[in-house]
This record gives C-alpha cells, structure tokens and sequence, in this order.
C-alpha cells in the first residue's frame, strides 16, 4: 500500500530522548514542531496513531543500576511516557484542533483513557490521532515494543520508527564514512548483518507478523507527513 497514494493507517514511534530534547522533561520546541508535522499527515487523511518512548524522563534499566528494583524502575519509566503523550496531545488540541485521545496501558481515569483495542480504533477511523501511553503496561518491555504490538492490534500498515538518523546504516556512519544507507531491506537482512532497528523483541514481533518499519529522520522538518505519505525516504525494512 505504499507508493502515491500513501498509507491509510501508520503508527508513529518517537523516542522520549527527542521530546526531552536532550534534558529531563519536555521541550516545547520539539513537541511543537513533531505537532505540526502530525496535524498535515491528518490533513492529509491518514489515520495517525503515535507511541511515544519515556527515555527523556526515566529508563528502569538505568534506575536499577543505581539500586532500585528494576520493576519498580520500570513503572515509573511508564508513567513518564504518559506525560509525554499529554503534552503532544496538549499541542495538536491547543494550536491545530485536532482531536486526541491519550490511551494508556496501566489505567489513570483522569488523564487518559485506558487501552481498549476496539475503542482505539473507532478513534481513528473518526480521525482522532491516538496517543498510546505506559508502553505495554509491562516491566521489561519497551516502548519499541509497545509500538510493534500496538500497530499489529490495531492493523496499522507501518511502523514509522523516528530517529535522528537519516535510516538503517550498513555501519556506524559516524565511524566508518564508507557506510551505505539503505532504501529498502529485509528483516531477515537487518538480523543477518547484526543492524540495529529495534530492540529485538519488537523487531522480532515485527518481523514474525511481516509488519514493515520505515526508519527515518526525525530532524528534517516535514518527513513524518514525507514517511506517512509512502514517500522514498529513509530505510524500509519489510519481508
Ligand atoms: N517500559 C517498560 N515497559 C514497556 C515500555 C517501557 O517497562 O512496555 C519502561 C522501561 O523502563 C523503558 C522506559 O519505560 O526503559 C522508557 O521506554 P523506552 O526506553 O522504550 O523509551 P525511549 O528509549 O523510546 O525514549
């Protein structure tokens, strides 16, 4: 379904680290601008469900080295997702009236809706882009699998995983000058070479469900519109 007519539902991964825009919290900037980018792929008739990570706020991993129970750290780390998903919420209501819904997986009535696979995607067929906070809901996982699961439930077409990347690289382009971005891959290729797109759950989960992941550059203003359009940017991994 790719190509000019573009994607009828995709759902968006956007890394915490980028919202914090390098520090712990949200930088309005950032969030503003991943906004606007979002309000013209719905203009554009896209059905637009969005995973956001919690990295700029707290990873359980890094809580555990420094003593805490690393659950107890992944928890937390979930919920500091959610306050990433009702600031884009916040911007995409306030400065371009769109409709949102936040929907998380561990149940805070006053903030969010909870996760309810049917409901999310009436949402979207209304055209509400849908926010998915606390990852899976489970310690252990990541927000990368929470974008792979979410996106098999609710039949999205693609998983647009945003970096600050231009896509998948056959080496560190930052270490070795000579490496080759690549426009389209396997998932099995992405193994084979040892590339990194996802953590391995959720690439395994995507690449046992042939679910595609376009891996693009977030900092370029207008590639998410670009991604969700089906347009030749970035590193398409599909079967
Ligand atoms: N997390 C979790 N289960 C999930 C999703 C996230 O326990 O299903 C926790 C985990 O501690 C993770 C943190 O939330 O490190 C933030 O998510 P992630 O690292 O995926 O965020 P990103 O790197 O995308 O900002």
């Amino acid at each position: 379904q790719t190509g000019e007519s573009g994607y009828r539902r995709v759902l968006l991964k956007l890394g915490g680290e980028m919202f914090g825009g390098g520090s712990v919290g949200v930088d309005p900037d950032v969030v503003g601008t991943i906004a606007r980018q979002l309000a013209e792929v719905v203009a554009n008739g896209v059905e637009v469900a969005v995973v956001i990570g919690g990295g700029n706020f707290f990873r359980g991993a890094e809580l555990q080295q420094r003593g805490m129970e690393r659950a107890r750290g992944d928890y937390m780390a979930m919920l500091g997702t959610t306050m990433n998903c009702l600031a884009l919420q916040d911007f995409l209501e306030r400065e371009h009236g769109i409709d949102t819904r936040v929907m998380t997986a561990i149940s805070m009535g006053q903030v969010a809706e909870p996760y309810i696979p049917r409901r999310a995607s009436r949402h979207l067929e209304k055209g509400r882009v849908v926010i998915f906070g606390a990852g899976t809901g489970m310690p252990y996982f990541s927000t990368d699998t929470a974008a792979a699961q979410r996106a098999l439930e609710i039949g999205a077409e693609v998983v647009l995983m945003a970096k600050a990347v231009d896509g998948v690289y056959s080496a560190d382009p930052r270490t070795t000058p000579s490496a080759e971005l690549f426009e389209n891959i396997t998932h099995r290729e992405v193994l084979e070479r040892g590339l990194k797109v996802a953590d391995a759950t959720a690439f395994s989960l995507c690449m046992d469900n042939h679910m595609r992941i376009l891996v693009f550059n977030l900092l370029v203003e207008g590639n998410i519109a670009r991604a969700a359009s089906g347009a030749k940017i970035g590193t398409l991994v599909s079967t």
